[in-house]
Formats: structure tokens, sequence, C-alpha cells
């Protein structure tokens, strides 16, 4: 059976006072929470991994990265390779997500990369993907959405997909305020799952995990996580108040 997952992408949010606080705000209001099936995953900072690593030893929290370089090691001033992530206890890595792609010009081609040193280095990759507003407006989504599946993740084979994990995130409802249809996000996690089993098979397909990203508050998360393919969510703004994550967690 597939993982539910929640997952809080905290963004270039929060210090390391306020890390501490908002693992301990989460904990509190989600312990007598009796999960099954369910993955809680929190994205700090890189520099506050260290800090939530250790304050999640012992609790149902597993710790992602936001983001990493796709070389070994080298002259990359400034940036983190998977290597130092793994090292550090860091399981799994957010890639691609929309700010990353348009930010910092990160292309179909470096994402690819990126999630191969994710896989090769032990870790799992939180793949996200999605449409920019003018694709859904011109008819263009699902063309797109395949399309950066194909180009960021075809070249694994059917074994990485248990390293796998995908983030649906129409661009358009990412910080928006608005939110795909729990019709919308069903149909096109529908489509991505189709192209798995075309590409690979049916099992890869049923198995990995599809999660819808974009403005998922508990106000529509039970709504949302209530279709067929949508496995959970991958949660901006709101997985920075505890209520409001832990809400969503319990809407799984
Ligand atoms: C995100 O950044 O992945 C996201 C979905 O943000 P929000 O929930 O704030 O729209």
């Amino acid at each position: 059976m597939r993982k539910k997952i929640v997952a809080g992408n905290w963004k270039m949010n929060i210090n390391v006072n306020e890390t501490r606080t908002l693992i301990a705000g989460i904990h509190q209001e989600i312990e007598a929470f009796q999960l099954q099936n369910t993955r809680v995953v929190i994205s700090p900072s890189h520099i506050n991994l260290s800090t939530a690593l250790a304050l999640t030893k012992e609790s149902i929290m597993e710790v992602a990265a936001q983001n990493m370089h796709q070389a070994k090691n080298g002259a990359f001033t400034g940036e983190v390779s998977a290597d130092m992530l793994q090292s550090i206890g860091v399981q799994s890595v957010i890639i691609g997500h929309s700010e990353r792609r348009e930010y910092f010009k990160e292309t179909d081609a470096i994402l690819a990369e990126k999630v191969s040193a994710v896989l090769e280095n032990g870790m799992e990759a939180i793949f996200c993907f999605g449409e920019l507003l003018e694709d859904r407006k011109s008819g263009n989504h699902f063309k797109v959405v395949k399309s950066q599946l194909q180009n960021g993740l075809f070249h694994l084979e059917s074994k990485d997909f248990k390293n796998i994990v995908l983030a649906y995130e129409p661009v358009w409802a990412i910080g928006t305020g608005e939110t795909a249809s729990p019709e919308q996000a069903q149909e096109m996690h529908a489509l991505i799952r189709k192209t798995l089993a075309e590409k690979y098979n049916q099992e890869v397909a049923d198995s990995v995990s599809i999660l819808y990203g974009g403005s998922v508050k508990p106000a529509n998360a039970n709504e949302i996580f209530s279709k067929e393919d949508v496995d959970g969510g991958l949660i901006g703004g709101a997985s920075l108040k505890p209520a409001d994550f832990a809400a969503i967690i319990k809407a799984i």
C-alpha cells in the first residue's frame, strides 16, 4: 500500500530558535495522533537541518533538505552536496521545487542529475513539478507536466522508484491562496500514474506516492486528500503554523 505523506516545506523562513519552537509546537499538536501508514516530513533550511534532525530523533517526523547540488564535490562555493546531507543523517531531499526552477534556473536536465545524485547517495528524492498558469490557460498543462516527468525522471530504472516521491504543484497555486480543485488535482495525478505505468509498469505506478502542493490549508485538505490518486501534500505556508500543519496531517 502506498504511503500517505504530509511534508512541510519551510523555505527560507525561521532561524534556529524558531526552528526549535516550531518543531516543539508540531510535536505537541500531533503527539496524540494515531498515524497509520502515514509519514510526516519537515524541510528546514540547510543551516537548521542538524538541529531538526537532533530534535526529531525519537519522533515520527522525518527531515528533508530543500535542495542540493548535483556534483559530487568541487569548486561550487555556497553549495551543498548529496554526500554532505547524507552524512548528517538526512534521508530525503526536495528536488525541482518551482522556486528553484524559476529563480535559480534549474532546468529539467539539471534536475535529472540532482535526482541521480540523491539516489546514488542512498536518499529519497521528493520530485516537484507542475505547470505555469499560462500552460493551464493555453490547455498545455498535461503536456508540460508529462514532459517534466519524462525529462526529470525517465532516465531511472523501475527499482529506483522506491526512493522517489512525486509532488505535483501547479505553480499558479503555490503561495497564492489559489488551489487546484480536488478534481483538477485528481485528474493530473491520474495522468501522472498512467504515464508511469506506460513507461515502467503498473506496480511502479501504483507504489509511488504522489503529493499535491499548492495552498493546501486545514479548510481544503480533507477534500483534496479524499481523491483516489492524491497521497498527501507538500505544504508551504501552513506548515509554519503548528495547529494548521497538524490539522492537515489529521486530514490525511
Ligand atoms: C510549496 O511551496 O511547495 C507550497 C505548496 O506552498 P503553499 O502551500 O504556501 O502554496
